[in-house]
Formats: structure tokens, C-alpha cells, sequence
């Protein structure tokens, strides 16, 4: 019985492609974890995801691991993260990619690390908020504070996914996010924390409260980037 309670917290099948888990491995098989498509975008020259926010939010690096593709594997893994109860896969991608980030120097400024929140009622049905736990999987790394409690989602948007253009995601997020604490971000530079990057309507409604509040710098992280 406490081995079936064990399976349940730590599954011992790979949670992308189903094979059973080896001894070491945790979440994902190692066959898995070496086909990630990662972006490597961090390390262009020129990084393509800056495009998403030029003339829109003032920002100062965003950063995606994973390259989102519908039916690959990254749309597993986000799927056993969000729906499946697996945030623990969220903190772990989340760790790795910042290991991977610290090793190229790309974290030294970052004061404050802040997850995306849910709203409320959305949190409770799902139990937790995905977010948090790939902002922890930072954390943990860099060893950088995180806080929950700078950013709050103060009215509920429906799904990003089911809004069609880049206009129709703007506008069902806009002015949905305050930040609760000022004091906490003032004169900071902020790394904010989301799953997925799509159009950056998102985020970038999370970064004008926060540059209104004080906060000097604002930087992305997301553990997939659709493309
Ligand atoms: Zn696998």
C-alpha cells in the first residue's frame, strides 16, 4: 500500500511516451528528457520571442525551454502538468531549465521570481496552479525568491485557447491582474512565470501592473513556446 501511495506521487511510467520508469528516473524516461525539443532560443544571437513584445511591453528577456508543436511530445507533458495532476513535472522542466539558463549567466539581475496566477475559482477546481510550480522548480535552482502573493488575478478570463486572434486574447486579459504588494517590486527587476507563451497576451498584461507599481525591469519564462 505505501509503494501505491509512492506510484501515485512519483508514477513509474514516463508520463510522455508511457514505458515504464527505471530506477533513477522520475516523471520522465531518459529517452524522453533527451528528445525534448528545446528552443534554444536563449542562446540566439537575436532571440525570436523578443518579436512577441516589441511595441507592446517593455521587456527585457524572454525565455521558452520547449517547442510547442500539437501532437508532440511537449504537448504531453503539458497536458500531464495542467490536467493530468502532475504539477511536479512542471517543477522539475522548470529546474532543469534553469540549471541551463544559470550556466549561461542569464538569471544574474533577477530579484523576484512571480507565477502567473490563477484566479480563484479556476485554482480550486484544479487543485493547484501550474504555474507556481515551474516558478518553484526556478527558485529552487537559482535560488531567487519567489512570491505568490505579488500578483493577483482580479476577474476571471475564459480560455486563452479558445480565443482565435491576438486581439480577442488581449482583450479577454486585459486589466485582469493587480499587483497586491507594491513594495515588494519596487525597484526590482522581475522574472514572471507562465507554462505556455502563445501571442504573450498574458504576460504582457501581468507586466504593466507590475512596471506601474515600480518594478524597474520585467523578464519572461515559460516552459513551452507555441510556434
Ligand atoms: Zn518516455
Amino acid at each position: 500500500m505505501i509503494k501505491d501511495f509512492f506510484n501515485l506521487i512519483f508514477p513509474r511510467c514516463c508520463l510522455a511516451c508511457g514505458q515504464a520508469l527505471i530506477r533513477q528516473e522520475r516523471l520522465l524516461c531518459t529517452y524522453c528528457h533527451a528528445r525534448l525539443p528545446i528552443t534554444n532560443y536563449h542562446l540566439a544571437a537575436d532571440n525570436p520571442l523578443m518579436l512577441r513584445f516589441y511595441g507592446k511591453v517593455k521587456v527585457n528577456e524572454v525565455f521558452s525551454y520547449l517547442k510547442f508543436i500539437k501532437g508532440g511530445i511537449t504537448q504531453k507533458v503539458l497536458h500531464s502538468i495542467k490536467y493530468d495532476n502532475y504539477p511536479e513535472l512542471g517543477q522539475l522542466l522548470g529546474r532543469w531549465f534553469a540549471c541551463e539558463l544559470i550556466r549561461m549567466g542569464k538569471l544574474n539581475d533577477v530579484d523576484l521570481i512571480v507565477p502567473v496566477p490563477l484566479h480563484k475559482s479556476r485554482r480550486r477546481k484544479r487543485g493547484y496552479n501550474q504555474s507556481e510550480y515551474v516558478a518553484k522548480g526556478f527558485a529552487t535552482a537559482c535560488k531567487i525568491p519567489c512570491s505568490n502573493r505579488v500578483l493577483a488575478r482580479i476577474a476571471k478570463s475564459t480560455s486563452q485557447a479558445k480565443k482565435k486572434d491576438r486581439l480577442e486574447r488581449w482583450q479577454n486579459v486585459h486589466n485582469i491582474f493587480a499587483v497586491k504588494q507594491p513594495e515588494l517590486v519596487s525597484g526590482k527587476h522581475i522574472l514572471v512565470i507562465d507554462d505556455v507563451l502563445t501571442t504573450g497576451a498574458t504576460l504582457e498584461a501581468c507586466a504593466h501592473p507590475l512596471l506601474e507599481a515600480g518594478c524597474t525591469t520585467v523578464s519572461f519564462a515559460t516552459l513551452a513556446v507555441a510556434i
